[in-house]
């Protein structure tokens, strides 16, 4: 099977949401192809053995701390590609979601480098897919959206994906209330998909009690029922918690 990735100088990847096997084909290839490779912190070393003998440089920003900017990431983007040296900027998750990938085009756009995006498993879909968490359930659950913990908004949709929430968890719980019933089931679901991946499970009324590693996401909403039942099935031997809960 030959893999229809075009040549460019940079190859803006997703990395999917930290397990290695849901990097995609071309994710794969790409990395292959590689001289450069600037990796956002939240991508597992484990990403290092796809091509250990290009220059591996890490970029962006580690939990809530010390971070690349933005300007840095493309000097650097510019620099190496400047050189002739085929550059995979690595991302967590997708690359278009909460990722600043389109900064990164537009950037490369106006720089005239010739670049590809190979998208990537999202956390917000793939973290709680691979947990047996559907976002959408019949008779339950007819859409999802997309949120930030620092900037709720659109919280009409049945089931609600936050990323970036750790920081928030009162703040939404008020926001929230104001929504849904107290004992809507949550999931706070920390390093999904890594071998040290930890599982909160409450209600919307204990949720400032909720407690999980960095990078987490949470999801709100009566799907989160299904993960319940399936509970301790699919969580198996994981750190699992349940919090919050009657
Ligand atoms: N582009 C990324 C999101 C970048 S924002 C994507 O599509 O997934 C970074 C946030 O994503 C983290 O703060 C966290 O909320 C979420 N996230 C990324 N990887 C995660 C993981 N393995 N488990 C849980 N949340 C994760």
């Amino acid at each position: 099977m030959s893999l229809d990735l075009p040549p460019a100088l940079v190859y803006l990847v997703g990395a999917g949401p930290g397990d290695p096997g849901l990097l995609t084909l071309k994710g794969r290839l790409a990395l292959e192809r590689a001289e450069v490779v600037l990796k956002d912190a939240l991508v597992p070393e484990a990403f290092r053995a796809f091509n250990p003998r290009a220059l591996w440089l890490e970029v962006g920003k580690r939990g809530y701390g010390e971070k690349t900017s933005q300007e840095e990431i493309h000097r650097l983007m510019a620099e190496h590609a400047g050189r002739g040296r085929v550059v995979v900027r690595l991302k967590g998750g997708d690359p278009m979601v909460f990722g600043r990938g389109g900064e990164e085009v537009l950037f490369l756009l106006e720089q005239g480098i010739p670049f590809v995006v190979v998208p990537g498993v999202s956390s917000a879909t793939g973290v709680p897919s691979a947990l047996g968490l559907p976002l959408t359930h019949r008779g339950m659950a007819r859409g999802f959206s997309v949120l930030t913990g620092h900037d709720p908004f659109g919280l009409s949709a049945d089931t609600l994906v936050f990323l970036m929430p750790l920081h928030q968890l009162p703040a939404l719980k008020s926001v929230l209330l104001a929504h849904r019933p107290p004992h809507t089931p949550v999931a706070l679901i920390g390093r999904g998909t890594w071998p040290n991946q930890a599982v909160a499970l409450g209600r919307l009324e204990g949720l400032e009690r909720l407690r999980a590693p960095d990078p987490a996401l949470l999801v709100v909403g009566e799907v989160v029922g299904v993960l319940e039942r399936l509970w301790p099935g699919t969580l198996g031997t994981q750190e699992a918690k349940d919090v919050g809960k009657d």
